[in-house]
Parts: structure tokens; sequence; C-alpha cells
């Protein structure tokens, strides 16, 4: 299975804002923004005048994909001078203002709600209410309001878009997605990244593997990918940089006698069962993948198709299931920067 970068990127087009509020450096002030007055609010160490520490109004901590979404803060600072922040980490800079490495996150001025609210509402388009997944948010003021707050930044909150459980990919693949197999492979105990234990590993390998009608085994010493009599699937140090799995099938005389599934260790993998972060590689969608291939189904379809077998993954994507993948740029090929490969490959020994 291939690699697609651009993570960046991808974070700024899918939360479908404007391109000037991304990576900016923090809340670069707004000298148009009228003087706050306003009182301290949330009950900390206020001598008025000043700005109060800001009082998140919503949303919840979780919603589920596709419901309405508004930020919406409590706070007596003018119009214009309250800014929603949301970064898909919560790594935060010196003046704890969510800012990743990647520089991708975005934010947006809240408008007056009425009610002493200011609120920024996500649009349907946005990433926020289309991707399940986790993120991070928060309110900061800028301008002449940030001045006159001795709390001009306000905590990160943590925010879950949860996947509807009826949308959740479980059920078995074949015949939809191409045959089904009756290979048994051992689970080999070499070469672990550190962000999978074995123990979801195996969980993992034994869940997708019934979706192929495939069965796991016990652990080996074998080493995935090496022709040796077992099937075997693992992760080994020989898979090719940007290849996040290879599959391969050990032929006699066009007769399959052997399958071994071998993933690259050197990968930002994540094990789930939550959806991967915009810089991690889902585990769950490589096992179906290159499960698939172990069931005997070579051919692939292209990226973004409705289906485990497409040809590349990127960082922060997913198939699990025919309603539940995501996909972060569909519409091109333009900005797939890096990439790599879902491989299958057949190695004949005759
Ligand atoms: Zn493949």
């Amino acid at each position: 299975m291939r690699m697609r970068h651009g993570l960046p990127f991808l974070l700024v087009l899918l939360l479908l804002v404007p391109a000037r509020a991304i990576a900016q450096d923090d809340g670069s002030s707004d000298p148009e923004a009228p003087p706050g007055e306003t009182d301290t609010g949330s009950g900390d160490q206020s001598q008025d005048p000043g700005l109060g520490e800001l009082d998140y109004n919503s949303p919840a901590a979780r919603i589920s994909r596709g419901t309405p979404l508004v930020f919406a803060v409590r706070t007596e600072a003018p119009a214009g001078s309250v800014v929603i922040r949301v970064s898909s980490s919560d790594d935060t800079d010196a003046d704890g203002r969510l800012a990743d490495e990647d520089g991708a996150w975005v934010d947006e001025t809240a408008t007056a709600g009425g009610d002493g609210l200011q609120t920024w509402t996500a649009p349907a388009s946005s990433l926020l209410r289309r991707r399940p997944g986790h993120y991070f948010w928060q309110a900061y003021l800028q301008g002449e309001a940030a001045d006159e707050s001795e709390d001009p930044i306000g905590p990160v909150r943590e925010l879950v878009v949860t996947q509807p459980m009826a949308f959740r990919g479980r059920g078995k693949l074949f015949p939809k997605f191409g045959r089904g197999g009756g290979t048994s492979f051992y689970l080999s105990s070499a070469g672990f990244p550190a962000t999978v234990t074995g123990k979801r590993f195996r969980a993992l390998a034994k869940e997708t593997a019934a979706r192929w009608g495939l069965r796991t085994l016990r652990w080996t010493s074998a080493v995935a990918g090496r022709q040796d009599g077992f099937n075997v699937a693992g992760f080994s140090s020989a898979v090719p940089d940007d290849v996040l799995g290879v599959e391969t099938d050990y032929t006699v005389r066009g007769r399959v006698i052997e399958r071994d599934l071998a993933l690259n260790p050197d990968e930002n993998w994540t094990a789930g069962p939550d959806y991967p972060a915009l810089d991690e590689v889902d585990l769950e969608s490589v096992l179906l993948h290159e499960l698939g291939h172990m069931a005997g189904n070579r051919r692939h379809r292209k990226h973004c198709a409705n289906s485990p077998m497409i040809d590349a993954l990127g960082e922060g994507e997913w198939w699990r299931g025919s309603r539940d993948h995501w996909f972060a740029d569909c519409s091109g090929s333009a900005h797939m920067s890096r990439a790599g490969v879902l491989a299958h490959r057949v190695i004949r020994i005759d």
C-alpha cells in the first residue's frame, strides 16, 4: 500500500477556511479592532475594568459527525476581537496558543451572536463537520482587547467528532470488494514499531482477517516477507520507504505455496480504534488492504474509490468500511506531494 503525504495543506483545505487564516503566527493584532472594556468574567483575580477569562459556551466535548457545530464564547470583548483557533494536535506555543509544528491550524474570527456570545459556526463543508476524529480548539483575543485582558488566551479544549455506530465498518468484505480467502497465517513477533502493541496487532489482524474469510494463527519468530514455508504477517524493515505494506505470493508452477504480509515499521502507525490523526497512518486500513491481497485479490482501485483495495493511502486517511472511510483530497493529483505504495507482488520460486 502506497503512502500519500501533504499534511498542512490538507488540514487547511479541509477546514475550508480562507487561506489568510492559515498558519499565521499567533494573533497578530488587528489595528482595526475597537478597544475593549468589560468585566473580568469567570471570577478570577478580576480588577476592573479589564477583560476576564474567556468563557466557553459551546460546543460540547463530543459531537456526532454531520451535526451543527457552533463555537460560542461568552465575553464582553468587542465584536471582531475573539478568534477561534482549531488544530489537529494539542501542541501549543510558549504563550499557550495551539500551534503544532506543521503549522496546521486555522483561525476564524467570531461574530457577535447576541446574549454576550461571540460565535463561529463551522460550515457544513468543514472538515470538523465531515471527518470523525479528535481536534483541539481555543478562543483568544486579538487587538486592543488582548492588551486589556489579563488572560487573552483561553484554555485548550478537545473536540471529538464521532462516527455514528451505524456507519462503522465491520462486516465481511466479500464478495462486494473481491473474493474471500481461506488462508491461515502466523503473526510475526519481530520488529514492532513503538506505537503498536502486540496485543492490539493481534486483535486487529484477527478482526480484519475475518472480514476476508482468513484466519490468524499463533505468534511466530518467523519473519514476514521471507519465503520459508509459513504464511506470516508482521512488520519488516525490509519494506521499502514510502511503502506501507507488501503482500507477497510465492508460487510454484503457478500455484501459490505461501503468502506473507510485511508492514513498514518506520511509518507513524496508529492501531486504533480511534481514527488516525492527520499525521498518522491507519493500521486497520492497511491490514484490510493487504489481507485483501492475501484473500486472492490482486487488482487495485484508484485512491478515493470506495474500496479497501485502493492503491494509496495518506496520513490521516482510512477505509474501514463502505460508509466508514475518509480521503483527504479527491479533487485531483496536484497535491500528492509524496507517495508510497500499497503493494502486492508475486515471486515465482520455481
Ligand atoms: Zn495493494
